[in-house]
């Protein structure tokens, strides 16, 4: 066959997860895509992967991705006539702690909305289905019927030979040598020769940072990525194993000990062990990797993993009976949070990222569908925000930065992600102007976006050690102090240092009308802001901006911290000619004061008209520095955003500091915001929901807002457990799932715990029984709206 000069899609790389995005773009019909291997498939991450497949995630696109994977595992080898060894035996995982418990009850609740079928476990349980384990000291379990193992190779070539047999290309020794730029597409260089594509897909690997380097000057930041070295160990057959295995018929249960870091599976009649060691081994990270790696491990390292051997020995008893007859050392990538890289490259138009996948053999077969649904639909069907590359923003790249949260990340690859809770590493790494002020005022710090902001402000004895923070509970020690904050807030003024906006100015004629057709609504007129959303390629919620005008055509859009990079490519992929888009969240930062006597605080500092209404914008001065004035309060009271030069801030928030005003940190916010019915972005506002669903009717000319939604956002009141439900807790009505929580707190102001929740539209008025770490926790159901200040008038006064 001769080598291709074009194709719609060419893949950089054939390993599970390159081979199953080009099956799935075969799947949809496209069949003119060229997957370009240096080596034989496989010979990168997969050929040495245990090929482990768990649906268990806490992450809701992970966890979609692994089903779906999952469920084509299992009918794969018919579908494509390949026979292939995959085997369910089911995975227990122990719990040695309550808090495990609960984790494992969330999991499992939100695995319920998805159609999973885990379920907890007893100790006799867990005994009775693993019998060689101990589980005398455990709190209890977590079973899972679905999971299995399958043989990463056999895999990949059954993905081979689906996407072959549909008509896709797969050209093996084949090393890709660079991308140049054609028009809106590409010209893909290889060994073997030159490819122009409308699409390119980055699917290297441990090899995908050097394959980005490519997408530099096209606008990529360098891929935010680390190799580790991972380990897993094999045995030698072990008598009791076969006897079970005789008497029982297929393997074992594999059993996860997330709390000690490791996994344990039967191989043939053997154990196959892999931990997550604390002291891991991260490699290669002076820019010191082969140029060609495949087929290659490293010398096993014993000693780094030699704790956890011990400790599953002590577990099951048996695998100290048995010598170890081979140890797998092999590379493996991490993200600074652990999760893939599935979907637009940030800053390139018609360039995708499928990366960095830590479980890409779990994920390989979801991962395909997520990638191939972006190309050819322009959108995934779930959220898929927690694996979207643009969730990086280019300070992400900074290496330092990479290894530290790598590291953390393997050596914590079963950690528990508590509500209250700060990872430790990479920390800084954006900082606002009054940082050291806010830290000498008690503020407790955690990342929005990379940004450091306070949390919740200590006081003198509170107690701010990270063990504090190890609950799924509400309280802890920052919980009263949030209720002082809110009554400052409610009662006088608060000041939120809320550095890290993104924030985009606009500006060229046209702008306003090049601005009107990216959006669903209207655009404010000048002198005042507005919220405006956009919708994805395929009708779902893409972004929310709160735009503010300045003149007819010059506007300022301001955006979450964590949409940064999302957002920006949103506006500056269809940027009209002659606009200037300017990306300014480095250089400006923000100030929020807010409360019923935040006029009197701020009358005394400004030149600026504090008469003016409710989302009116002004350009003007406090503390004689050049601000510009927002009359908004995402904390629902009278109040305004000052924005203004970073250099400025600090003055600014020293002069406020002065009056009777008190700071007030996020944790207050959400609690206030929710209170308002105000949305979050990223919880509340995702992208698994229409416009409609989340109530932006509003913000959606009349013309555009077609029929009316089956479910929309809905105000929950709950009995109160002591505990915040987590984005998609299910919500049940007689035993059925009816919805899915989408943000929770407990509102100082109306004195309850309250959330916001998807429900079937006009569910206002029942009852429903909302699962929270496995508590049945009743809540009444109201309609879309505020629970505070419903009238508006605080925010209008
Ligand atoms: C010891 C160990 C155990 C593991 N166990 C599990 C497990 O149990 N379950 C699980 O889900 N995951 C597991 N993993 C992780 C899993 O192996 C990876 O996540 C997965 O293989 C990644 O697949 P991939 O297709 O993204 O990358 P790879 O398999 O690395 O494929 C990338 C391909 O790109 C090719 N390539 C690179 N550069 C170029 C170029 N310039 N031109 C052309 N081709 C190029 C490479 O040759 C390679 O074949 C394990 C990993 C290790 C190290």
């Amino acid at each position: 066959m001769t080598f291709p000069e074009k194709a719609r899609v060419v893949i950089i790389g054939g390993g599970a997860v390159g081979v199953s995005s080009l099956y799935h773009l075969a799947l949809e019909g496209w069949t003119d895509c060229v997957l370009l291997e240096r080596n034989e498939l496989t010979a990168g991450s997969t050929w040495h992967a245990a090929g482990n497949c768990p649906n268990f995630a806490g992450s809701w696109a992970v966890m979609n991705i692994q089903r779906y994977s999952m469920a084509l595992y299992r009918e794969l080898a018919e579908r494509v006539d390949y026979p292939m060894n995959y085997h369910v035996s089911g995975t227990i995982r122990y719990a040695h702690s309550q808090e495990r418990m609960e984790e494992f009850e969330h999991v499992r609740a939100m695995g319920d909305i998805q159609g999973l079928k885990m379920t907890r476990m007893t100790l006799d349980e867990m005994k009775e289905k693993y019998p060689i384990g101990e589980t005398h000291d455990l709190v209890g379990g977590l079973w899972d019927p679905e999971d299995g193992d399958i043989d990463p190779a056999q895999l990949t070539q059954a993905l081979a030979k689906g996407a072959r047999d549909l008509g896709a290309r797969i050209i093996r020794h084949c090393p890709v040598t660079g991308v140049t730029r054609d028009g809106e597409g590409w010209i893909v260089h290889s060994e073997q020769g030159d490819i122009a594509c409308d699409y390119v897909v980055n699917a290297a690997g441990y090899y995908a940072a050097r394959v980005a380097e490519w997408f530099e000057p096209y606008g990529r930041p360098p891929l935010p990525m680390v190799v580790m070295s991972h380990q897993y160990l094999l045995t030698e057959p072990i008598p009791e194993i076969e006897a079970w295995s005789k008497e029982h018929g297929g393997k074992l249960p594999m059993v996860r000990d997330p709390d000690i870091s490791y996994y344990l599976r039967q191989e043939k009649t053997g154990l196959n062990l892999g931990p997550y060691e604390r002291n891991c081994q991260s490699v290669w990270t002076n820019g010191d990797m082969p140029e060609d790696f495949s087929f290659q491990l490293w010398q096993e390292d014993l000693d780094r993993i030699e704790d956890y051997i011990a400790d599953a020995m002590e577990r099951v008893p048996s695998l100290a009976t048995a010598g170890v007859s081979s140890v797998i050392n092999g590379p493996i990538p991490y993200s600074p949070d652990g999760l893939p890289l599935i979907g637009p490259m940030p800053g390139v138009k018609n360039a995708f990222d499928a990366n960095v996948f830590t479980f890409g053999i779990a994920q390989g077969g979801g991962a395909g569908k997520v990638l191939a649904d972006w190309i050819v639909k322009g959108a995934p069907d779930w959220d898929c925000f927690d694996v979207d590359p643009r969730r990086f923003a280019a300070w992400c790249s900074d290496p330092a930065f990479c290894k530290a949260k790598a590291e953390e990340v393997y050596g914590h690859e079963y950690g528990m992600h508590f509500p209250h809770m700060r990872w430790p590493a990479g920390k800084d790494m954006l900082t606002s102007p009054n940082h050291e002020a806010l830290q000498a005022q008690g503020a407790q710090m955690a990342p929005y976006g990379g940004w450091e902001r306070a949390t919740w402000f200590a006081k003198e004895g509170d107690d701010t050690s990270f063990e504090s923070t190890q609950t799924w509970k509400r309280e802890g020690p920052w919980h009263k102090r949030v209720a002082e904050e809110v009554a400052a807030v409610r009662d006088g003024t608060g000041v939120l240092d809320l550095s890290g906006f993104s924030r985009f100015e606009l500006s060229g004629e046209g702008a306003a009308e090049w601005l009107s057709g990216q959006i669903a609504g209207r655009l404010p007129k000048v002198g005042r802001m507005t919220l405006c959303y956009f919708n994805g390629p395929t009708g779902k919620f893409a972004t929310e901006m709160s735009v503010s005008r300045w003149d007819e055509d010059r506007f300022t859009l301001i955006t979450a911290a964590a949409a940064r990079a999302h957002d920006h490519d949103l506006l500056a992929h269809p940027l009209a000619e002659g606009l200037t888009l300017t990306d300014t969240s480095e250089s400006m930062s923000c100030l929020l004061v807010t409360g019923p006597t935040s006029r009197d605080i701020l009358a005394p500092l400004t030149e600026g008209d504090l008469s003016a209404s409710w989302l009116s914008v002004q350009e003007t001065t406090v503390c004689g520095k050049e601000v510009r004035l927002q009359r908004v309060s995402f904390a629902g009271e009278l109040g305004w955003e000052v924005h203004g030069a970073r250099d400025d801030m600090p003055a600014i928030y020293a002069a406020l500091m002065e009056t009777e005003a008190v700071p007030f940190g996020m944790f207050a916010l959400d609690t206030m915001r929710i209170e308002k019915g105000y949305r979050a972005w990223g919880s509340d506002l995702s992208p698994g929901y229409t416009l409609r669903e989340v109530g932006a009717d509003r913000f959606i000319r009349k013309d555009e807002r077609g029929e009316d939604p089956a479910r929309c956002l809905h105000v929950l009141t709950l009995d109160d457990m002591g505990y915040d439900p987590l984005p998609m807790s299910p919500i049940r009505q007689d035993g059925e799932i009816v919805g899915e929580i989408t943000s929770a707190a407990f509102g100082h102001r109306v004195g309850k715990p309250i959330a916001m929740a998807m429900l079937p539209r006009g569910s206002e008025g029942q009852t429903v029984e909302v699962e929270v770490f496995g508590h049945k926790v009743t809540a009444a159901v109201h309609a879309d709206g505020a629970l505070w200040d419903s009238e508006n008038e605080r925010i209008r006064a």
